[in-house]
Parts: structure tokens; sequence; C-alpha cells
């Protein structure tokens, strides 16, 4: 399976990053290697000093499509749950200064992390609300009703470049207020107020 991530697809976290808003879809991947398991602690790695949470609803495919029209798109899903795309932000900072590829930032081990999936038939996906909580504060909080572009324009945008596969993940993008995790921190998230992620960082 493969992990398609989505950046800069919040208005205000773009801002947030200095990233002017894009006129299409930003994509990068992760490979399977990149998954913690659920109930595993979260490892910050030796390579960064500024790893940072980035919360984001995931959607998981249970159909192989390509060139899939939005419109059936939502054919092709029907779990999604909140994850955290884990970003090494010191080192995504240099590799975007020489234009070069972000996977060393963005595609490491544990990188993807995913909550309990929940059924798409029991929410909206248009307008869910969502938030993730550090330490019992409240850090980030977000609604899939400001994404620039709504999941099933994802799918066909993605689809349209990768076969789309059973299992595959697509990270939706993060609203505003990422920032750095410090061992010993504890992340929960939370989505239309039922806590689904739970991650210790070490
Ligand atoms: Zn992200």
């Amino acid at each position: 399976m493969k992990i398609i991530c989505v950046g800069r697809n919040y208005r205000k976290h773009a801002e947030e990053l200095g990233n002017a808003v894009p006129g299409e879809p930003v994509i990068f991947m992760k490979p399977d290697s990149a998954i913690l398991r659920q109930r595993d602690a979260f490892y910050i790695p030796d390579f960064s000093n500024d790893v940072h949470h980035e919360a984001e609803i995931v959607v998981k495919l249970n159909r192989l499509g390509k060139r899939i029209q939005s419109k059936f798109a939502p054919k092709y899903y029907a779990e999604f749950t909140l994850g955290i795309d884990f970003t090494a932000r010191d080192v995504q900072s240099k590799l975007k200064a020489k234009g070069l590829p972000w996977e060393k930032a963005k595609a490491f081990d544990s990188s993807a992390v995913c909550g309990n999936w929940l059924k798409t038939e029991d929410y909206d996906l248009s307008n869910l609300k969502f938030e993730l909580h550090k330490n019992g504060e409240l850090v980030q909080q977000g609604n899939t009703a400001d994404m620039l572009f709504s999941v099933d324009q994802l799918i066909e945008h993605c689809s349209d470049y990768f076969t789309l596969k059973i299992g595959d993940q697509i990270f939706t993008g993060t609203p505003e207020g990422v920032g750095p995790v410090s061992s010993g921190d504890v992340l929960e998230g939370f989505v239309e107020g039922k806590k689904v992620l739970n991650v210790r960082v070490k």
C-alpha cells in the first residue's frame, strides 16, 4: 500500500509556513514503512531537533481505481480517521530552500500515524470537526469544510496520476497550529468530540 499526503490544503496553514495557496493539490508520499502501529510510542528521530505534529483527516481506499471522477469518489472509501503526519520541519526547511524533495523530512519511519477507523456513513466528511490535544491542551482544530480541495476532489486529482489500490491512505492536509513535539508529550486526537487517537512521544 501507499500513503498519499496533501500539502497546503488549508489556507491558514499554508500562510503560517509562508507558502502560497496552491492552485492544484500539492502531493507527496510516504512508504508503508512510515506507518506507526497503533499503541506504539513515537520516537523522535535523531536527525531532527524540530519534529512537528500535523493533524489530518485520513481516508482509506477500499476499491482499486484510476481516473476516478470526483462524483464517483465516495464509492472508493468507507472509512476515515484522524492521523498525524509527523514532519521534521528543520530538515524540510533545508530541503525546501534547495528545491529538493521532502521525503527525508516526511517519509521517515513512524511518521504516519492513524487513529481508530470510523465509518464514513456515520459522518459528513465535508463538514467534520477535528482536534489535536497535546498534554491535555488544544493545539490544532480544523474543519474539513475549510479544505481547499475536498476529499473527493483529491481522489480525482491523485487518481489521474497514481492508480489507487485497496488499503491506500490519503492524508488530506493539516489546518493551522502545527508545532513541535518533545519527549514525554502525549497527543490525543478527536473527531466530532470522539477520541480516536492517542500517541506517546519518546
Ligand atoms: Zn501534512
